[in-house]
C-alpha cells in the first residue's frame, strides 16, 4: 500500500489521552489546600469560572502563607496517585501510547509522575523567582487539551480520550472516542453524548474495545 493508499484508508494506529486530576491523582489545589489547612485553597474552578482570577488568588494565598515552590513540591510528594492508577496506567502504557493532557503546572506533576513511572504529561508551567516565589504561571496554549488530540489527527492517529470535568469535554468532543471518568453529576447530565464510568477496570475495557 502507497503513503496515499495509507492515508485514505484513514488511521489505524491509536493514541490514548488521559486528564490527569481527578483521574489518576487528586485535585492537587484541593488536596494542597488539605494538607496545608488553607481553607481558602479550596476554591476550584466550580466556584470561580475566571481562571486568571482564580490563579491569582490562589498564587497571592501562597505568598500570605510564605509558601513557595519547594514547599508546595514537598506537600505534594505526601500526596499519592488515586488507588489502582498506578496499575491501570501500567496496563495500557502496556497495550497502546498513552499521553496525559492536564491542566496543571509541570511542577506540581512531577512528583506525581515520579509515582506514576513518568508517563508523557504534556501542561503547562510556573515562574518562580530566585527565592522560589511562584511569581506567575503561564498556560502553553489555551484549550491545549483539544488542541492536542488535533494534532494526534494530523499525524494520522485516532485518538481515545478520557476525563472528568469541564474542560475534558472539548478533548473528548474531538477524540475518536470520549469517556467521562467519575465526572460529578452535573458535568454527566451534561454531556450524555460520553459513556459516564467509575472503575479503572470499566475505563480499561471500554478503551481495549476501541483500540
Ligand atoms: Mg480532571
Amino acid at each position: 500500500m502507497s503513503a496515499s493508499e495509507e492515508a485514505e484508508s484513514g488511521p489505524t494506529q491509536t493514541v490514548v489521552t488521559l486528564d490527569l486530576e481527578g483521574v489518576l491523582i487528586p485535585e492537587v489545589w484541593v488536596a494542597t489546600a488539605e494538607a496545608t489547612g488553607i481553607e481558602a485553597l479550596m476554591r476550584t474552578t466550580r466556584d470561580e469560572p475566571d481562571y486568571d482570577v482564580l490563579m491569582t488568588q490562589r498564587l497571592a494565598i501562597l505568598a500570605e502563607h510564605g509558601l513557595g515552590m519547594d514547599e508546595i513540591t514537598e506537600v505534594i510528594a505526601g500526596l499519592e496517585p488515586l488507588e489502582g492508577a498506578r496499575s491501570f496506567l501500567d496496563g495500557l502504557r502496556a497495550t497502546t501510547q498513552v499521553i496525559l493532557l492536564s491542566d496543571t503546572f509541570e511542577e506540581f506533576a512531577r512528583p506525581f509522575m515520579a509515582q506514576l513511572g513518568w508517563p508523557t504529561v504534556f501542561c503547562h508551567r510556573l515562574v518562580t523567582d530566585d527565592r522560589g516565589r511562584i511569581t506567575e504561571y503561564r498556560l502553553r496554549q489555551p484549550d491545549q487539551k483539544r488542541r492536542a488530540v488535533k494534532a494526534f489527527h494530523g499525524l494520522n492517529y485516532r485518538v481515545l480520550a478520557a476525563g472528568d470535568s469541564y474542560n475534558d469535554t472539548t478533548m473528548l468532543a474531538e477524540a475518536d472516542a470520549g469517556f467521562l471518568f467519575r465526572a460529578p453529576p452535573n458535568v454527566i447530565e451534561e454531556f450524555p453524548q460520553f459513556p459516564a464510568l467509575t472503575s479503572y477496570d470499566d475505563l480499561f475495557g471500554a478503551l481495549e474495545e476501541n483500540l
